[in-house]
Formats: structure tokens, sequence, C-alpha cells
């Protein structure tokens, strides 16, 4: 069973945190956002403008698309997820987070999975599939691949951004996002 002061805990501890440049030009840390109960949890690659401000994880049209495609598997926010990213705080002007600052940040992310206690995982984009599947990894290759790590079951998948971009992704989003139901059924996840 999640501890739910754990996780709050975790958050106030972590909002001094000066361990990378980007503490000094963010708005909010953005910690994280769901059901702290989720056995699914989606991790995206840094907050965007959007989320600086609001200090909340996919706020913005990218979210939008996020909360639709997992409307359609069933799946929300409010209920049966969880959502954050590798870094917490914003990268200006939206560039990729360095590796440095990702290394920084990741402890955040481990302790945050520890808590959870998640049985999938998903990386929306390259940055965060790197990080947490493969350094190798290529979306346009791998994305709706599954593997199992300490327990817990991977899969990475186009950013929603990049769908945003790119419209032709979809369909493959879309698969994807349908082997995550099938994935929560296997393995008799109780929503
Ligand atoms: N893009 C991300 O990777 N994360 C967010 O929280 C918002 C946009």
């Amino acid at each position: 069973m999640v501890d739910n002061n754990k996780l709050e805990e975790f958050k106030k501890k972590i909002n001094s945190c000066e361990k990378c440049v980007l503490a000094q030009t963010k708005t909010n840390i953005v910690f994280g956002e769901g059901n702290p109960k989720s056995m699914i949890m989606l991790v995206g690659e840094g907050p965007g403008e959007n989320e600086d401000l609001m200090g909340k994880p996919f706020v913005g049209k990218a979210g939008q698309l996020l909360d639709k495609m997992l409307k359609v598997i069933d799946l929300s926010r409010d209920e049966n997820v969880y959502i954050t990213n590798i870094v917490k705080c914003r990268p200006p002007k939206n560039r990729d987070p360095e590796e440095y600052e990702q290394d920084a940040c990741i402890g955040y992310l481990f302790r945050q999975i520890e808590i959870i206690n998640p049985k999938i995982i998903i990386a929306l984009g390259r940055i965060a599939a790197k990080k947490l599947i493969d350094e190798k990894f290529k979306v346009s290759l791998d994305h709706g691949k599954w593997i199992k790590k300490n327990n817990i079951y991977f899969m990475g998948t186009y950013h929603p951004s990049a769908l945003l971009r790119f419209a032709n992704r979809k369909e493959d989003a879309f698969q994807d996002f349908l082997s995550i139901r099938e994935k929560i059924k296997e393995l008799d996840i109780q929503l």
C-alpha cells in the first residue's frame, strides 16, 4: 500500500533543490501529478512553459492530447495514472535537458518509483526512453516494445509534442496505447 505522506514529504524535501542550473530559472518545481496509488506511471522529459507556471506536468497542448489518448484506454490522471518527468525544473526555452541535469534529477524519479511502486512505466519520447529503457532507444524503431526490469514493465512511445508536430505518427502511438490496455489486462491490474 502506498504511503501518501511519504510522497508529500518527499515533494517538500526536493522543493529547495539546487543540484543543477535549472533551479535558477524555474518558476515552480513540477514534481508530478496523479493517483499516487496508481499501478501505471507516465514519464515525460521535463516541464514546458505552462507546466513551469502551474507546477503541474503536461498541462499545455501536449498534455491535452495525452489526456485524450489516456481516455481512449479508460485511464485518467485523476484516477489511475501518475505523471511525472525526468527533470523536475523547466529547461530554458524548452531545450532538451542536458545529460548532467538529467543525472542530477534522476534520483528523485527513482525515489518516486520506489514510493509509488508502479507495475507499468511508459516513457514518453526519446529523452525518457533513453534514460529509463536503453541508451540506444530509437522511438521510430523501438516504440511499443515491452521490457521487464526490476519487476516493472517498461514501454517507450512517442512524446505527445511530437504527435502534434507529426500527425502521421498518431496511428503508431494509438497502437502503443492499445498495447498498454492489453498489458493492464494481462497483469490483471485493477484500475
Ligand atoms: N513535455 C514534457 O515532457 N513534460 C511536461 O510536463 C510537459 C511537456
